[in-house]
């Protein structure tokens, strides 16, 4: 299985790498190494893209993860045993990473404010939409929304990622927020992303009166920034209706 790095080294941007099996689609090919830094597309959160250099440099336009993680080349791509760099596109990635955590404090504050869970989410390296379930928002509720949202990247609130035990994740994570109960059966350990500070000795959610408890903590694989402040200014930019007490709302962060 390949080493996902990504999970652990999120502002990882180079690493090296075996080349382990190649299957031949024609005019692309696909490739598996023993270890990657490339992310690939779930979650919302689209596929990485960037270069493997070993013989010579192939352009990975597209990674998706099945029974592997899978990295598209165009022609042959490389040979199996052949040791290659690999190479994210980090500007893309960046504003992947900026976009996924402003999702995390929208889906956050339309929980705590709203009472509307998240149902669905696709970021891009430009704009990002969500979906929950609410009936209608008015304009007043997206300039709150947003306001919200500028002063969680304006408090520079820490973001952090760990593994916990599935039982321990079942134990202190809010079910409502984290469905941990539609995860196969087969996954025993749930990666966390948190944002705002732990508290030491504390079960991690804060207690009242602590000055900056636990804002958000969620299971989720993606990749994030290591600080809000870094997201960068949000602009809700509108909301359309997608059904019966489902709304999309739609946002954009400013340019770095
Ligand atoms: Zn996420």
């Amino acid at each position: 299985m390949t080493d996902q790095r990504h999970l652990e080294e999120s502002t990882g941007r180079e690493f090296e790498a075996r080349v382990e099996r190649v299957v031949d689609d024609g005019p692309t090919s696909r490739v598996v190494l023993d270890r990657t830094l490339f992310y690939p597309e779930g979650g919302g959160q689209p596929a990485d893209h960037g270069t493997l250099t070993g013989e010579e440099t192939w352009t990975v336009s597209d990674v998706q993860k099945t029974d592997e993680i899978y990295h598209t080349v165009e022609g042959d791509g490389p040979s199996v045993g052949e040791r290659v760099v690999g190479e994210i596109d980090w500007e893309r990635r960046h504003a992947h990473m900026r976009y996924h955590t402003a999702q995390h404090l929208l889906s956050a504050i339309l929980f705590a404010e709203y009472d509307a869970l998240t149902t669905g989410n696709q970021l891009h390296d430009d704009h990002a939409r969500l979906d929950c379930g609410y009936d209608r928002f008015t304009r007043e509720d997206l300039d709150d929304i947003e306001a919200r949202m500028n002063e969680l990247v304006e408090d520079a609130l820490d973001v952090r990622w760990y593994t916990l035990g599935r039982e321990r994740a079942e134990r202190e994570l809010d079910p409502e927020r984290t469905r941990l109960d539609l995860l196969p059966e087969s996954i025993t350990e749930v990666r966390i992303v948190e944002i705002g500070e732990a508290q030491p000795d504390s079960d991690g959610r804060g207690k009242p009166g602590d000055p900056r408890p636990v804002y958000d903590r969620v299971a989720c694989a993606g990749t994030h920034v290591e600080n809000t402040a870094e997201v960068g200014r949000v602009e809700v930019t509108g909301r359309e209706t997608r059904g019966a007490d489902e709304e999309r709302i739609e946002f954009v962060l400013e340019d770095e």
